[in-house]
């Protein structure tokens, strides 16, 4: 179990991928997870891979969910030819194919442009969501190495980008218990004030939902004790898987590293590799392995009615002096 993160990065950055064709992705999250000690694997119906650490029989509280999506926009053979699948539609991709940026791989079709990894910097065609795949992949091998007895599991989802197809057909079938909280591990345009580098955004919600509030604060306080800088916004550029497992029932929140680019619009509106910078992907590894490292009930420190109450308490006096004169 010696894969390093620039490794891990570079087996899954370069797999080609589309809505419905996230084959090369799955299999190498299979090859990578093979053999890693606690781990157990399996596809559902849909074809997602759904993954489960268990040592020993304590488990993560809540019991952590992590989900990351396989697909990224790209062309699919359709019935006249190519098809591009996923929200990229501007007339600038003509520009592109003719510049001989696509290249097809079978039967997708992908922008053609290198895995590129130095200390701070990581560029490829698909940061969305292949880095999500990875800091998921990562985590999942710290936690057999330093072998952290807990229960936590994994998702990797199919066809997210026409819409969650893959996330709701797990959330429709929820293998993981009620108490179980999933967690979307993505990577989103900085906005509302965040910015790149500046740490992993812990989103509130996304353009279309809000998330649950305590594991907001989960997430937020475990960071601020492990002094993992991170960036609480609502990223509302976009919807995540989130609010497709959270619109089934099941409480869900979401994690994003900042992502330039995003989905291949470069700054001049041109077709352009998505980046994202290395040390927001490691602090979100940081702050995955001390989420399931850690248990929380509740928030970790006193609920909203106890505070209430107690400040209800603490000013007693004041209430009933200022009460008295009212008329
Ligand atoms: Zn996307």
């Amino acid at each position: 179990m010696s894969h390093s993160l620039p490794s891990i990065l570079k087996r899954l950055l370069k797999q080609p991928t589309a809505p419905f064709h996230e084959y090369h992705v799955r299999a190498e999250i299979e090859a990578l997870l093979t053999g890693c000690p606690f781990v157990k694997m399996k596809r559902d119906k849909f074809g997602n891979l759904l993954v489960t650490y268990k040592n020993g029989t304590s488990r993560s509280k809540p019991t952590w969910v992590f989900g990351a999506h396989m697909d990224h926009p790209a062309f699919v053979q359709g019935d006249d030819g190519w098809q591009f699948l996923g929200s990229s539609l501007i007339p600038e991709m003509d520009a592109a194919i003719k510049a001989g940026l696509r290249k097809s791989h079978g039967e997708i079709a992908t922008w053609n442009f290198p895995v590129k990894i130095t200390g701070t910097r990581i560029e490829a065609t698909a940061c969305d969501d292949l880095i999500g795949c990875a800091v998921i992949v990562m985590t999942l091998l710290e936690l057999a190495r330093l072998e952290v007895k807990t229960t936590v599991h994994a998702t990797f989802t199919r066809a997210e980008e026409v819409g969650w197809l893959g996330a709701w057909h797990l959330a429709q079938n929820w293998p993981f218990g009620k108490d179980s909280v999933f967690v979307s591990i993505e990577t989103s345009r900085p906005v509302n004030g965040a910015v790149m580098g500046g740490g992993p955004m812990v989103r509130v919600g996304d353009r279309v939902s809000v998330f649950d509030s305590e594991a907001v604060a989960v997430l937020t306080t475990t960071a601020k004790e492990q002094a993992i800088r991170v960036q609480r916004v609502l990223l509302d550029a976009g919807a995540c898987e989130a609010t497709a497992v959270q619109a089934a029932g099941i409480r869900s929140v979401g994690i994003s590293v900042p992502l330039g680019n995003y989905h291949n619009i470069g700054a001049q509106r041109q077709i352009a590799p998505e980046y994202v910078m290395m040390d927001d992907v490691k602090a979100l590894i940081d702050l995955l392995k001390a989420l399931i490292a850690t248990k929380h009930d509740g928030i970790g420190e006193r609920t909203i009615r106890e505070r209430v109450e107690m400040r209800m308490v603490e000013h007693a006096a004041h209430f009933k002096a200022g009460t008295k004169l009212f008329s």
